[in-house]
């Protein structure tokens, strides 16, 4: 069972030694010429060598042992529903083994599975405020959880977002899960939500489940939202031309996740880059779904997109990281001053092929995950998920 964190950050100065690759998760930087990290109270105090940094009166050293660090993951795309539980597979502890795959921060699409989930406008506010509320406190192994995503329906009106901006939504879930699906229609809901300073996101490709629908790249154009949910199909992939006319004309962010179709993936991927949308490109899983809840969905795709995309994996890294942080509006994915304590330690797994990380992960391997930091607080060691790391970090003193 998930176990909640209730501490809150980290009281004091951390320290982290001993880095061997630091990823930044900032695309205008990837890889940081830094060996330390200093934290104060679970955030960010300084980067750097450690000669050049303060790492006097420590409360807490973290030997990386030569390890890479990277900032948290952020699965931009998830569907938790209440607590660590999923009806979808009917599984639990779903969020804490996606801890274990280096995912610290997660972000609703909409908690669609929760069984006959409410579809009368009053209903929809009160379960969005609902999880809003209930993951805002519940931190399965330190996990920052994003929830309360409705989902749109022709029975609402403005007012209903604006009811719900108030009472401290953030986001709406994916467009086209509900009765709203037509482009004119889509756009209306989108506007008030742009309105009243709400992240909008739209289902892109042909229905993922029973009931839910087509959302063609028209639709997805005329809507105009914030972020083009899982271009690569959640499974069905809209056709390639359209693909790339989305890359080309729509302005949202283009989102690519894991349980999609892979040779969309690697379209959109490519399209977006040639067009230098690279900043806008963030990746998700679109678990627990009906492929099931992916632990290591996220980095799987960094694997992915790095070995068949052909893309530097610092680089995929940052659009698990910095990118999703920047477009989905998250005080996390970046490893600098001012940013949460959010730390993923991997190492090339053993016996990979390939020489270093980086080139293990071009090689289409996964790394190796030895810790995982929340706040300055150590989430797990040793990952259970992961093959196992070379090497992994050790906590030498408190
Ligand atoms: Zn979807």
């Amino acid at each position: 069972m998930a176990v909640e964190v209730a501490g809150g950050p980290m009281k004091g100065k951390l320290v982290v030694r001993n880095i061997g690759l630091l990823l930044s998760g900032d695309l205008g930087e990837p890889i940081l010429d830094a060996d330390t990290i200093v934290a104060v109270d679970g955030r960010i105090t300084a980067v750097g060598r450690a000669k050049n940094v303060d790492g006097d009166k420590p409360d807490r050293v973290v030997d990386a042992k030569g390890c890479t660090v990277a900032p948290g993951l952020i699965d931009s795309h998830c569907h938790p529903v209440f607590g660590d539980w999923t009806p979808r597979q009917n599984q639990l502890g779903w969020i804490e083994s996606c801890v274990n795959g280096g995912v610290t921060t997660f972000v609703s699409a909409g908690e669609v599975h929760l069984p006959c989930p409410a579809k009368d406008p009053i209903g929809v506010k009160a379960l969005a405020i609902a999880a809003q509320r209930t993951f805002a406190n519940f931190r399965p192994s330190g996990a920052k959880i994003m929830a309360g995503a409705p989902i749109a329906e022709k029975t609402m009106g403005e007012e209903d977002y604006a009811e719900m901006a108030r009472a401290g939504v953030t986001m709406i879930g994916e467009i086209g899960l509900g009765t709203v699906n037509t482009g004119p229609e889509a756009k209306k809901h989108v506007d008030w939500c742009r309105k009243h300073g709400l992240q909008t996101i739209i289902h892109t490709g042909g229905p993922s489940i029973p009931g839910s629908n087509l959302i063609s790249h028209e639709v997805v154009l005329e809507a105009n939202p914030d972020v083009i949910s899982h271009i690569n199909g959640g499974h069905t992939a809209l056709a390639p031309g359209h693909i790339c006319q989305l890359c080309e004309q729509a302005k949202g962010a283009i989102e690519i996740v894991h349980n999609g179709n892979e040779k969309a993936a690697i379209t959109a991927l490519k399209t977006a880059m040639e067009l230098k949308r690279t900043h806008e490109i963030i990746i998700g899983t679109d678990a627990p779904a009906g492929s099931g809840v992916q632990p290591l969905g996220i980095l799987r795709t960094v694997a992915f997109l790095a070995s068949f995309g052909g893309v530097a994996p610092e680089v995929v890294f940052c659009m698990a990281t910095g990118n999703t942080a920047r477009v989905r509006k998250l005080d996390a994915g970046l490893i600098a001053p001012g940013k949460p304590a959010d730390f993923v330690f991997m190492d090339k797994a053993q016996h990979t092929s390939g020489k270093t990380l980086l080139e293990s992960m071009s090689l289409g391997d996964l790394p190796g995950i030895g810790m995982v930091m929340i706040d300055g607080n150590v989430s797990c060691g040793r990952s259970r998920n992961t093959p196992p790391a070379d090497r992994i970090p050790e906590v030498v003193g408190h």
